[in-house]
C-alpha cells in the first residue's frame, strides 16, 4: 500500500453515462474530478440501446450534438405496443418528415462518445481500475482500488464520491443505502439480430409468458435490431423463455422474419426505482443504476442516469462549497428524488402491477389499442418521471387530449 494518499475532492466510480455525465457537469463548475472504472473503454453493456428523446436534450447541455451521437444509431419515429394477444397500440408515424421520437444507439458507441468526452474533461481517469473497498477516514472517504492488469491495489481519499457503479454497485452495498429484493429486480437479455431491412419502428411485446416484464425489438441501424426481454421471474430460465418467445410469439417472428442472430445473448440486471433505501451517506451520493433509477415499467434507466449526474453535481457542488459533504447537507438531493421523480416511478409501478397478470395486461392493452385516449393516458404514464401530484393538473389532461 502506499504511504501518502492521493486526494481528490470528487471521485466518480463507474464511467457510464452517470459517472461520464457527472465528470462533465463538475467539471463545468470547475471542481477537479477523477474519473474510475473497472473496464477500458471502449466496452460494451447489456441494455436495450433506447434513448428517450429527453435524454438528448440533456447531452446537448453537456456538449454532444444530435449528428455525433446519431452517428452510430437509428432515429426512431414510432412505437407498437403488442398486447398478449397481439392487439396492436401505434405511437407516431413512418410518414417522411414524422417527428423523431427517440433513438437506439448501440451502447458500445454510445458510452465510448460520453466516455471520450468526460475523460478529456477529467483531471485524471483511472480506466482498467476496479474500486473494491469504501470506508470512512476522519472527514473523508478512503477508496481501495484493484488494477485489473496486475492485481495490485491502492488506496486513495476523496471529499465526496459519485457511486455511477451501476447495478450492482459495491458502493450502494458497502454504504448499506439500498435494500435490495427480487421484486425490485428485473433480469435482462440481449443479442443482435442482422439481415434485413428494419424500419424506424420500435417493438415491445407484452407475451403472456414475460409479464409484467417484455420482449423488445429495437432496430439500431437500418440492418440491425437489438432484441431482448426483461422479466421479474427469479425461478424461471431466462434463456430458454427467451428462445422460446422468439420462436412462437407471431408478433416477434413476423419482425424478425429474414433476420439472424449476430451476436451472443448477454443478460444483465436492472434495479428498479421503487427500491426503497436513501441515494445519500455522508460524502457519497448514489447516481443512476446505482441509485436503482430505472423505471419499473419500461426498464428504461439512461436517461435518469444523466438526470440523475446533473443533479448531483448541481447539489454535490452546494455542499463541497460549503465545506461539509455530510448526509445532512447533501438532503437536496434526496429532496429532489422524492419530489420529482419517485412520484413518477410509483405512476409506473401501478401500471407494472396491472401488467402483472395476463388478464388485466390483455384489458389495458387492447383498450389502448381501440381508445385514442386510454392509449395517450398510458403513454404520459408510461415511461415519464411525473412529479407529485401531476393528475391534480389540469395542463396534465390537456396533453393527454391533445398528444399523439
Ligand atoms: C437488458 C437491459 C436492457 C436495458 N434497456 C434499456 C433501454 O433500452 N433504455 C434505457 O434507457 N435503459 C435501458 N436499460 C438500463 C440502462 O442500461 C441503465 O439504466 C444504464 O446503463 C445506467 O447507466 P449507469 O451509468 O448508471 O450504469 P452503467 O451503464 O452500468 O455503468 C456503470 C459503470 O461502472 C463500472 N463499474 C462497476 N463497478 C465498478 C467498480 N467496482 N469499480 C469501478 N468501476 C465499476 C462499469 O464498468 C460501468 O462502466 C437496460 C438495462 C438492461 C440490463
Amino acid at each position: 500500500m502506499e504511504q501518502h494518499l492521493k486526494h481528490y475532492p470528487v471521485v466518480i466510480v463507474g464511467a457510464g453515462p452517470a459517472g461520464c455525465a457527472a465528470a462533465i457537469n463538475f467539471k463545468k463548475k470547475n471542481i477537479p474530478v477523477l474519473l474510475i472504472d473497472k473496464a477500458d473503454f471502449p466496452r460494451d453493456k447489456v441494455c436495450g440501446d433506447g434513448i428517450p428523446l429527453k435524454t438528448f436534450k440533456l447531452l446537448e447541455e453537456l456538449g454532444f450534438n444530435e449528428d455525433e451521437l446519431f452517428k452510430g444509431g437509428f432515429k426512431i419515429s414510432r412505437m407498437i405496443v403488442y398486447s398478449p394477444q397481439n392487439h396492436k397500440t401505434i405511437y407516431g408515424s413512418l410518414k417522411s418528415g414524422s417527428a423523431v421520437k427517440s433513438g437506439c444507439i448501440p451502447r458500445k458507441y454510445f458510452d465510448n462518445l460520453l466516455f471520450q468526452k468526460a475523460a478529456s474533461m477529467a483531471d485524471e481517469v483511472l480506466s482498467g481500475n476496479k474500486v473494491i473497498k469504501i470506508s470512512n477516514d476522519k472527514n473523508q472517504r478512503r477508496l481501495t482500488l484493484r488494477r485489473a492488469k496486475d492485481g495490485s491495489e491502492f488506496e486513495i481519499t476523496a471529499g465526496l464520491v459519485i457511486a455511477a457503479d451501476g447495478a450492482n454497485s459495491i458502493i450502494a452495498r458497502q454504504t448499506g443505502l439500498l435494500q435490495s429484493g427480487e421484486e425490485r429486480r428485473f433480469d435482462g437479455m440481449r443479442v443482435y439480430y442482422k439481415g434485413k431491412a428494419f424500419d424506424s419502428t420500435v417493438h415491445i411485446f407484452y407475451d403472456k409468458r414475460t409479464l409484467p416484464g417484455y420482449v423488445w425489438v429495437f432496430p439500431v441501424a437500418e440492418d440491425t435490431a437489438n432484441v431482448g426481454i426483461m422479466i421479474n421471474k427469479k425461478s424461471a430460465n431466462i434463456r430458454k423463455l427467451f428462445q422460446e418467445v422468439l420462436d412462437t410469439n407471431p408478433g416477434v417472428k413476423q419482425i424478425l422474419n429474414g433476420a439472424q442472430p449476430a451476436s451472443d445473448v448477454r443478460g444483465a440486471l436492472l434495479t428498479l426505482g421503487k427500491m426503497p433505501g436513501s441515494r445519500t451517506a455522508d460524502g457519497v451520493m448514489l447516481i443512476g443504476d446505482a441509485a436503482a433509477f430505472i423505471n419499473p415499467v419500461t426498464g428504461g434507466g439512461i436517461y435518469y442516469a444523466v438526470l440523475s449526474a446533473k443533479k448531483a453535481a448541481e447539489f454535490g457542488s452546494i455542499a463541497l462549497a460549503e465545506g461539509n459533504v455530510l448526509k445532512e447537507n447533501l438532503a437536496l438531493y434526496e429532496k429532489w428524488r422524492r419530489r420529482e421523480i419517485l412520484p413518477g416511478f410509483k405512476y409506473s409501478n401501478m401500471l407494472k402491477r396491472r401488467l402483472s397478470s395476463e388478464r388485466s395486461a390483455e384489458w389495458l392493452l387492447k383498450r389502448m389499442s381501440k381508445n385514442k385516449l386510454f392509449a395517450n393516458f398510458f403513454i404520459m404514464v408510461y415511461g415519464r418521471p411525473l412529479p407529485k401530484y401531476t393528475f391534480l393538473n389540469p395542463l396534465f389532461w390537456v396533453k393527454v387530449f391533445l398528444s399523439r
